[in-house]
């Protein structure tokens, strides 16, 4: 009796997995459709200073349009792109793309663009990120890479020989999603960050009853002061957030309050707009 369930669900196994498989190459198809087709967009999402609430730059979130018009998140499509090496020209197209629009910006901001762990194990990144600056005329000093934790992890050696040839092009590295990983205290020592992405989910947890997302935070916001490390919180949703952030010291903001993200105009035109929830803020406070 015991064997024959075991026979079922073996079954049943290799039918999700004939489905999984089946449900994966799919995916790849109408990516590489969609990277041919040019069905990616990049949206911007604004990131503020605390101190003085005007944009001190944009983070380049990929978009792809699906075939009914609406959006696919990344968070569906990036593991999968990364998984089967697709991420490798789906990233360069991001990172030439977001440069040239930034180029013709008027005002100077920063962009950060995203990287995946696997561009910085499979390409030669210093030579392309150079060869797309120079393509587009963006001065470096304008473009900041994000890399998780992640990437540091699977080869730290090769890993910071990278971001320190890309750092000598005069881009800047932020630490993304910060105090997620397991090592997070380590990847800071083993590099010279400079910016510190607090992970969104410490945010959310702010709101709650537990104490332990404001000290996380706090003792995030010590360690960057010590290193001289800005600290930037993702996920800001409220004017309470907000206050406890300037309360606490933390220096740049990234989240809904100030602005979702946006197609490259509208994010642009509602730029240094972040005012009035500044204002918000300060009436809470
Ligand atoms: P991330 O780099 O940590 O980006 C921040 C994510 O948080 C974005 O999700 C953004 O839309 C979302 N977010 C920003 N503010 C708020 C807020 O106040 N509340 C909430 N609930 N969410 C907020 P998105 O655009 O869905 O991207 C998800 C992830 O996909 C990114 O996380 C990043 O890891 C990855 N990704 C996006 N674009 C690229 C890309 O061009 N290349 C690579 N390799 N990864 C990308
Ligand atoms: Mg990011
Ligand atoms: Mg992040
Ligand atoms: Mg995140």
């Amino acid at each position: 009796r015991a064997k024959a369930s075991l026979t079922v669900d073996v079954c049943f196994y290799e039918a999700d997995m004939d489905q999984a498989v089946r449900a994966r190459r799919r995916v790849t198809q109408a990516l590489r459709e969609a990277l041919d087709n040019e069905r990616f967009e990049l949206h911007y999402q604004v990131q503020a200073s605390v101190e003085t609430g005007k944009a001190t730059g944009y983070e380049v979130l990929l978009r792809w349009r699906g075939d009914d018009g609406d959006y696919i998140s990344p968070s569906d499509f990036i593991p999968v792109a990364e998984e089967t090496g697709l991420i490798l020209p789906i990233g360069e197209w991001v990172l030439r793309q977001a440069c040239r629009q930034a180029a013709a910006w008027e005002e100077p901001h920063r962009i950060a663009v995203n990287l995946s762990p696997v561009q910085l194990s499979h390409v030669d990144l210093p030579r392309l990120v150079h060869q797309v600056l120079l393509e587009t005329g963006l001065a470096p000093s304008r473009l900041e890479l994000e890399i998780t934790e992640t990437a540091m992890i699977s080869d730290m050696a090769r890993t910071t020989h990278v971001l320190r040839q890309l750092k000598a092009l005069g881009v800047t590295i932020a630490m993304d999603d910060f105090g997620t990983g397991y090592s997070s205290l380590s990847t800071l020592r083993a590099f010279p960050f400079d910016k510190i992405k607090l992970d969104r989910s410490f945010m959310t947890e702010l709101d709650g009853a537990a104490p332990q997302s404001r000290a996380i935070i706090r003792a995030v916001l010590t360690i960057g002061e010590s290193l001289s490390i800005p600290v930037l919180a993702e996920g800001v949703e409220t004017p309470e957030q907000l206050a406890f952030l300037r309360a606490q010291g933390c220096d740049e903001v990234q989240g809904y309050l100030l602005g979702r993200p946006q197609p490259e105009a509208d994010a642009l035109s509602q730029g240094v707009a972040a005012t009035p929830q500044f204002e918000a803020e300060r009436a809470v406070a």
